[in-house]
């Protein structure tokens, strides 16, 4: 039997650093143990978008903001760099600008509307030509997903003395004790399994009656040349989302003017609805724009990308934005688990195991807000 730990973690996903830095701050011994020798799932694969404009107004909204939080504790920290970007909502129609201005004013998410001219003053990216006006927000954060999860790993060991088993697979956990497939083994007072989509290496059952669904996201990515970059008007770069993103979060949704960008969407693009298309920029300081996305569901998911899907995403955005190369440079998928009601999926097994997964498209922006949560409820 190896060591004893007050919390064990399964998951090293920013779910399950989440709880471990949770679980550390308050003096617990925290073990946390993740599959791969280096994180892979939807956290690596990520915009790195920190979005807490796309929450429902309340009890949503306080935990993307509480996140937000210690995200900028993570940058005053020097744990990794954290671009206060805010975001641009592009209007490229009617009923979109209407959109935003009924949004803006119910005045739930700071949130305040650009000119036309407002808008390209402020980005380099938006595409003129129809471009009625925008919607812009201060809270968003840019993150690079790609070192994210390692920079709050390592940190978390330095500073926290979280011991993590990286290349570690547990596969099963019974009476507090967790074993690896190597036959190691730990003991714990509480764990907390955050193992993303896997739904089906620990207690498949719950996860098959918990009403999560897989959801499948193209990605692409772009790179912007040096001269493109000094063109950049503000800098960092705020995130860039088109009209197809209004009918995507459900921060819009309860205004009136929704149902008429969705319907003329799906009158006009159905194929859009088909694959869950909207899309989004965010373009990071060394010129790389991530750009996406689709969202392919359950039994839709195949392990093979479509190229179709990776082309309207692209007819779209050119619809949108100025990309001064739009040679695609790297191509990906995530999947991510997803409860068609809750924020997060949380069922306690056992006296103190603890199950929690399923953030849906918004685990950067909500995952240390939810754990925050979490841990004060338990403690
Ligand atoms: C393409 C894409 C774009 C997205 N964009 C954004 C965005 O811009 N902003 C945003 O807020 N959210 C975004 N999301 C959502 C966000 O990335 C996810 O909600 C979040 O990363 C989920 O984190 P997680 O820790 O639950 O899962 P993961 O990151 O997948 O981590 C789970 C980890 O558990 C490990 N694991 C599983 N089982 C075991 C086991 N038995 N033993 C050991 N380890 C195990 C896995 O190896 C994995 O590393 C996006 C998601 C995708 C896929």
């Amino acid at each position: 039997m190896n060591r004893k730990y007050d919390v064990a973690i399964v998951g090293g996903g920013i779910v399950g650093l989440s709880h471990a830095w949770m679980a550390a701050k308050r003096g617990l011994s925290v073990a946390l143990f993740e599959r791969t020798h280096v994180a892979e799932g939807a956290s690596v694969r990520n915009f790195g978008m920190i979005w807490p404009i796309g929450q429902t107004a309340g009890h949503d909204l306080e935990i993307a903001l509480k996140s937000r939080e210690f995200w900028l504790q993570l940058k005053a920290d020097k744990v990794l760099e954290v671009e206060e970007c805010g975001s641009i909502h592009l209007a490229h129609h009617q009923d979109e600008l209407e959109l935003l201005n009924e949004f803006c004013k119910t005045g739930t998410h700071g949130s305040e509307m650009l000119t036309r001219e407002q808008v390209l003053a402020r980005s380099a990216m938006a595409n003129p030509k129809g471009l009625l006006g925008g919607m812009w927000s201060e809270t968003e954060l840019r993150v690079n997903p790609r070192v994210a999860s390692t920079r709050i790993a390592k940190w978390l060991s330095d500073k926290l003395s979280v011991d993590l088993f990286f290349g570690t697979t547990i596969h099963s956990i019974d009476n507090h004790v967790l074993m690896s497939t190597t036959d190691e083994s730990w003991i714990a007072d509480q764990v907390i399994v955050c193992s993303g989509s896997d739904l089906q290496t620990l207690f498949p059952s719950v996860f098959s009656t918990s009403g999560l669904r897989l959801c499948k996201l193209q990605m692409l990515k772009t790179k912007i040349s040096t001269g493109g970059l000094d063109a950049m008007k503000q800098s960092p770069a705020p995130h860039i989302a088109s009209g197809l993103t209004l009918r995507h979060y459900s921060s819009f949704q309860n205004c009136d003017s929704y149902s008429a960008v969705k319907q003329r969407i799906s009158g006009n693009t159905s194929e859009l609805d088909q694959f869950g298309i909207h899309v989004m920029a965010s373009h990071f300081q060394n010129g790389d724009v991530i750009l996406g996305d689709s969202h392919e569901y359950g039994d839709q998911i195949s392990p093979f990308d479509k190229v179709e899907i990776d082309e309207l995403i692209l007819r779209e955005l050119r619809k949108v934005i100025c990309l001064d190369d739009w040679n695609v440079i790297e191509r990906w998928n995530g999947i991510y688990a997803k409860h068609p009601s809750l924020l997060v999926f949380e069922e306690e097994v056992d006296a103190g195991v603890r199950i929690f997964v399923g953030p849906g498209g918004a685990g950067m922006t909500l995952s240390f807000g939810l754990a925050d949560r979490a841990w004060k409820q338990w403690n």
